[in-house]
């Protein structure tokens, strides 16, 4: 296909989108089942067994993809967890807003309040909402958030009913889980601080005597504040009586999710499970320790996929498995020393993370977005494999469509209707691109068909450069092919840019 009908395909899409709007908003009116977004943590496209793995085996999301529909092409859009979630949960891409990037301790909330969300457009349908599990889009306003005191803005701002968190990641302070407003049993005589200082003489993890008795020892960064033999990125004190320990937050977004379920089990409902797992330090719950040949790495799979698998079973006991529409996704790509010596890179053996995609976390190589995907709801969706592209992104516009409602005026203004891809229907149209992010739009990927652009930012004053590749010939990215197709790349580069410096790229805003 030319380039020129390729573009044009793209806009024929863009109406289909819209067309499929109008007609799935009939058929959700009537229909309304309860949705389970399932986002892993750092879980490459190839760290499942039903996407090729066999050193670590994944039976529970095995069973979403042979019940479901399994993805190939089905993207996060960036290689980072803050700039994914910012753009799950407000179908906007992230380079479109400053502040963005990959969150710090103290991060205040990342998303204004006045954008519409995810979850927002599901209440307007009815639906109760809840996140449970890793946030990671900062808390609070002004100076930063108030751990002892109200953490709002947060989740409840932004459309939830109900969230029960990991506030930051499991790697930065302050190892605590927040429920709403609140940090959960904090001694108000024993009031939490964090800081990027050590205030009062915490242990640091870089102190050559704290080291030699760490349970899990660093291997960049995450030697500062100390807690459960493990060290943090960022200073923390106080709080003794909230804190977690790492072995045991798998079982508790369990607990939480599996009671939210119950209550409001005469639905709709919406939960965003946002699982940790496998994000650094890995550290599962000692039932899952040493069950693979891949290390903790592995075995946080294993507990990772233990979770799917207690969610599915909550459904078939609650009889709401019919009535629920799962979608299995990941925040970006696999890494393997991400700051900890736990054994991936020296247990790796054959096991290939991304599959067979190039790069992971951090980079716009297509492992690093192109990730597992799959949606389950059994009766509308027929099983089997999709090659269409779809994108987290994509949830927020695809949800509205299936509830019957329509987005406000400037909501979500990168989120595309992809519902009938995520539903399998035949001859469904989805994205003919995606534009893939980086932790910031340093670096972004654009890939169009079988054609892959990246663009490198050129500095303050500098023009960006561009790279050309050829996945139908060349999946793992290694031959730029650029001066070889000059009118692939002009038209790629200018409809690059012509999405970067747009309001949005959803159809009729
Ligand atoms: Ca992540």
């Amino acid at each position: 296909m030319s380039y020129r009908n390729r573009f044009t395909c793209a806009v024929v899409t863009l109406i289909a989108c819209v067309g499929a709007l109008v007609s799935a908003r009939v058929a959700g009116a009537a229909d309304k089942p309860n949705i389970i977004v399932i986002m892993a943590d750092d879980l490459g496209f190839g760290d499942i067994s039903c996407n090729g793995a066999t050193r670590v085996h994944t039976p529970n999301i095995d069973r979403l993809a042979s019940e479901g529909l399994n993805f190939t092409s089905g993207y996060c859009s960036a290689s980072t967890c803050t700039p994914t979630r910012y753009s799950f949960i407000t179908g906007r891409f992230a380079f479109r807003d400053p502040g963005t990037g990959i969150a710090p301790p103290d991060a205040t909330l990342r998303i204004d309040t006045k954008h519409e969300t995810i979850a927002s457009v599901l209440k307007r349908a009815g639906y109760a909402t809840a996140v449970i599990g890793k946030w990671h889009l900062g808390l609070g306003e002004g100076k930063g958030p108030d751990w002892n005191g109200e953490l709002k803005p947060g989740p409840n701002e932004l459309g939830f009913d109900y969230c029960f968190l990991l506030p930051t990641t499991n790697d930065r302070v302050p190892q605590v889980y927040v429920e709403n407003h609140r940090v959960v049993n904090l001694d108000p005589k024993d009031p939490i601080w964090v800081s990027n200082k050590n205030e009062d003489g915490q242990p640091e993890g870089k102190d050559p005597e704290v080291r030699k008795t760490l349970k899990l020892d660093w291997s960049h960064g995450h030697n500062s504040t100390v807690h459960n033999g493990i060290g943090r990125i960022g200073f923390y004190g106080g709080g003794k009586s909230a804190r977690w320990r790492d072995e045991d937050l798998a079982d508790k977004w369990i607990e939480k999710s599996t009671a939210w379920i119950e209550q409001h089990k005469d639905g709709p409902f919406f939960m965003f499970y946002a699982a940790h797992n496998i994000h650094v330090p890995r550290m599962p719950n000692e039932r899952f320790q040493g069950k693979t040949p891949l290390g903790l790495r592995g075995d946080s799979i294993v507990e990772l996929d233990w979770e799917v698998g207690q969610l599915l079973d909550t459904l078939d006991r609650m009889k709401l498995t019919d009535n629920t529409l799962i979608v299995f996704c990941s925040d970006n790509g696999p890494v393997l020393d991400d700051g900890y010596k736990d054994g991936a890179v020296e247990k790796l053996g054959d096991h290939k993370p991304a599959g067979d995609w190039s790069g992971g976390k951090y980079t716009v190589w297509e492992g690093g977005t192109r990730t597992p995907f799959i949606t389950r709801w059994p009766g509308h969706i027929k099983p089997g494999v999709s090659d269409q592209i779809v994108c987290t992104i994509d949830l927020a516009a695809s949800f509205a469509a299936l509830t019957g409602v329509e987005l406000p005026k400037g909501a979500c203004v990168d989120s595309l209707n992809v519902l009938p891809a995520l539903l399998g229907k035949a001859d469904a149209d989805a994205r003919e691109s995606i534009v893939q992010q980086g932790n910031s739009m340093s670096k972004l990927g654009y890939r169009v068909g079988g054609w892959k652009l990246i663009r490198e930012a050129g500095g303050k004053k500098g023009k960006p450069g561009y790279k050309l590749y050829d996945l139908t010939t060349d999946q793992a990215e290694k031959s730029n092919v650029i001066d070889a197709n000059p009118k692939v790349a002009e038209r790629m580069i200018e409809q690059l840019e012509s999405i970067i410096q747009s309001k949005g790229t959803r159809p009729g805003l």
